[in-house]
């Protein structure tokens, strides 16, 4: 719990993200304790994954320990390598520029639209050289990015395009759910995403060559151990690449089984808070709303406002955590971070990095709360606003 002042009410924090499990994710996972079967790519790791092919439509899904593994696997799968240049949106968490680096290839980030903190497609076209393999295009805080004009860009030029659909499990594009425009798709069930397991992720394609691969590099290079012993006779494997072990255990997948269940209704929760926020927030002229556009359909994973440059962004956060309610930032410009080496610009990425503020936003609020968080959200950015 953050500090507080000893005048602060006696009420719960209001926390920024919070999981929505119970009991009956719990009798999922004493189901798999009586199965015999926890460890990874078991029976009902191919149950989920076949209920992640029904939501999604993609024919195949590889259910991996996190969305970082699965972005890595599916850059490996589509034959990235050292010696090329992957385009990355700049405003995501850096795990989507971290999974390039794994593969020895460069990322260059592209700056995003100032509406949506997605990919901007110009700024994608005029960034593409003679190394670049791909574009990564990020489904920021829950809402798909451009992914048909980007489809029409990477095929003109045979690039892939892989979608950094993390946060956005149960978004929809012009009546398509998330993966219909991509090669790949990597989605995220990490514990302050919609739906959770805790900590696992998923790769999603229609491409059996690419599942296939994904699948292989999850486990060592070889088939799983599964697989090999539902075959009749002693199966030695042979390990003629160097995969991972970047399995999901079946206990997390049946927790994720469950909570795909529930998708739509933890949705239609965080669709009325984002409403709400919306209504009770729609004249405060020091800040901008977040925006859900006409052609798709917005899954709240975060619900970030942007404040005027006047208002002191760290001392509004720190006036909220007095009062027991969690803010931060939205997410991250990637080209400031270090480890990239700092040599690019993206302006419109680094504004909503410095002008973001998260609020709490979560299957587990009310309207109430809603309430609450928006009157402090109020006072704080009257009293620390410059002139
Ligand atoms: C959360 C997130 C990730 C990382 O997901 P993990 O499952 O924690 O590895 C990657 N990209 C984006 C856009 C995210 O929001």
């Amino acid at each position: 719990m953050p500090p507080r002042d000893d005048h602060t009410l006696t009420r719960e924090v209001i926390r920024l993200g919070e999981p929505t499990l119970g009991e009956p994710e719990l009798a999922a996972v004493r189901a798999v304790f009586e199965s015999g079967w926890v460890a990874g790519q078991g029976p009902l790791g191919s149950q989920v994954e076949q209920a992640l092919v029904d939501i999604t439509g993609n024919r195949h899904a590889v259910l991996v320990s996190n969305c970082t593994a699965a972005l890595h696997l599916a850059l490996l799968a589509l034959g990235v390598g050292p010696g090329d240049e992957v385009l990355v949106a700049d405003y995501t968490y850096p795990a989507t520029g971290h999974a390039v680096m794994f593969t020895g290839a460069q990322p260059r980030f592209v700056d995003v639209r100032a509406d949506t903190g997605t990919i901007d497609v110009d700024a994608a076209r005029d960034a593409i050289g003679p190394k670049t393999q791909g574009i990564i295009a990020v489904d920021v805080f829950g809402q798909s990015a451009d992914v048909q004009p980007l489809r029409e860009l990477a095929d003109s030029l045979g690039l892939f395009l892989l979608e950094d659909a993390a946060a956005a499990m149960g978004a929809r594009y012009r009546g398509n759910p998330i993966g219909a425009f991509a090669d790949v798709t990597c989605v995220s069930f990490h514990g302050r995403k919609g739906i959770t397991c805790g900590e696992g992720g998923a790769v999603l394609t229609n491409s059996t060559a690419v599942a296939d691969q994904v699948r292989k590099l999850s486990c060592f290079g070889i088939a799983s151990a599964y697989q090999r012993q539902s075959t009749e006779q002693l199966a030695v494997p042979e390990f003629d690449e160097l995969g991972f072990n970047y399995k999901l255990s079946d206990v997390a997948a049946a927790i994720l089984g469950v909570q795909l269940d529930r998708l739509a209704g933890l949705i239609r929760t965080r669709e009325q808070l984002a409403t709400a926020y919306g209504e009770l927030l729609a004249d405060e002229d020091a800040l901008v709303l977040p925006v859900e556009l006409a052609d798709r359909w917005h899954v709240w994973q975060t619900y970030a406002v942007t404040l005027d440059d006047r208002v002191d962004r760290g001392r509004v956060a720190a006036t909220l955590r007095g009062q027991g309610i969690q803010a931060t930032i939205g997410t991250f410009a990637s080209h400031l971070q270090p480890v990239y080496g700092r040599t690019q610009s993206c302006p419109t990425s680094r504004r909503l990095f410095d002008q973001h503020l998260a609020l709490p936003m979560h299957a587990n609020l009310d309207e109430d709360d809603v309430q609450v968080v928006a009157e402090a959200l109020r006072h704080a950015v009257a009293a620390n606003a410059g002139h």
